[in-house]
């Protein structure tokens, strides 16, 4: 038997799979071969990848292996929304979300067991942190999710775009989810345009400026509060970078194309953050940056200290950014019924940090 582990080809961005058979001595044009039996055709071994001779597939076979995390469930919600709980080798567990809308459909993918954050309404925050997700186990959620949607009548793709706004804050897993955007971007692989590939952030403004030079996709951030003293409560490491450095982060990233925009996410806390006056100071805020605004109503979940903004008091924050000239949306609450919306992801994770343990306590004394 083999001493040696083999290589896990199925998480190797496109450079790392060219590297990869260079070594062996093979010509570069086998990774794009690879590349697309594993993502584009969902392969997960190396006898059906039959434009490859039988004896480059046999030293395959024994140095290398293609290896997916298992799905543990798959659920799917009234309104067509479909989630993914994957095993990870560790037995760490993280979730991925199907959207699917009128001419699109989303796919919501986990870059981190958990998150260092700990944003106050957001679930994945109050788990606590594991680890980070290795390239494979990030680009694994596109291919499970692939694999499983199959292709409509028109033998088209069902996943159109992929948004970073899962479990974790990707940019603090800066080369793995790089890698795996990579391969979402590779003709050979998924082949999505950057405009279809979002990366959401609470705001790593070093790393927004590393993404710039080396992948630049899509940006969204997670504003959520119109000042510093605010945001600071709501999203913590707003003390380590705050608002003003943030905005010039994000005019850096879209400067010189003047079609590109940073979507700035908001979630609508009752009493919190949705105020008209509030409205008003983030209208002024976002004047001078690129920018369009999603609304997202709040999504409760077991230990969650804040309640959903009403409809009338969402429409009413809208029409204020509307009128100062944004373009807002107010993103529509999906797959509510298996805690697949955004915030309410949590996986089963392995808590290192003991955070879990200290919100569960909390939670039982109040109860
Ligand atoms: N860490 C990254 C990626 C997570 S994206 C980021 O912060 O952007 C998940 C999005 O859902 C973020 O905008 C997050 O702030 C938002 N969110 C988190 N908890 C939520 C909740 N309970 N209800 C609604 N939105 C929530």
């Amino acid at each position: 038997m083999a001493t040696e582990a083999k290589t896990n080809l199925f998480g190797l961005a496109p450079s790392a799979m060219r590297d990869f058979f260079v070594e062996m001595g093979e010509k570069p044009f086998r990774a794009a071969q690879v590349l697309q039996w594993i993502h584009h055709y969902g392969a997960d071994n190396f006898d059906g990848m039959t434009n490859i001779g039988r004896t480059l597939r046999q030293r395959l076979t024994d140095v290398a292996e293609v290896v997916a995390p298992q799905i543990a469930l798959d659920q799917e919600a009234a309104d067509g929304t479909r989630k993914w709980l994957l095993r990870l080798a560790d037995g760490n567990c993280i979730e991925t979300v199907f959207i699917p809308e009128e001419g699109r459909g989303t796919l919501c993918v986990s870059s981190q067991v958990g998150c260092t954050l700990n944003c106050s309404f957001c679930a994945t925050g109050h788990q606590g942190f594991n680890r980070n997700l290795d390239a494979g186990e990030i680009i694994a959620q596109v291919w499970v999710a692939n694999r499983a949607l199959g292709r409509d009548p028109r033998g088209e793709r069902l996943i159109t775009n992929v948004v970073m706004m899962g479990m974790g804050e990707p940019l603090l897993n800066f080369d793995n989810v790089v890698a795996a955007m990579q391969l979402m971007l590779d003709d050979m692989a998924y082949g999505l345009s950057k405009r279809r590939v979002t990366l959401s952030t609470a705001g790593v403004v070093p790393a927004i400026d590393r993404l710039r030079e080396t992948c630049h996709v899509s940006l969204a951030v997670s504003l959520h509060a119109p000042n510093d003293a605010l945001r600071n409560e709501l999203v913590p490491l707003n003390r380590k970078y705050p608002i003003a450095g943030l905005l010039d982060a994000c005019r850096r990233y879209v400067a010189g194309d003047g079609r590109r925009r940073v979507t700035f996410e908001y979630v609508m806390l009752a009493g919190v953050n949705d105020s008209v006056q509030q409205a008003r100071e983030l209208a002024r805020l976002l004047a001078d940056v690129p920018s369009k605004v999603n609304l997202i109503p709040f999504n409760p979940f077991p230990a969650s200290a804040y309640v959903r903004s009403d409809r009338a008091t969402i429409d009413r924050f809208r029409d204020v950014l509307m009128n100062a000239g944004l373009m807002t949306v107010t993103r529509k609450t999906r797959g509510e019924d298996i805690d697949a919306a955004c915030g309410q992801l949590a996986g089963r994770i392995e808590d290192r940090t003991r955070r879990s343990l200290r919100s569960r306590q909390g939670n039982v004394s109040s109860r």
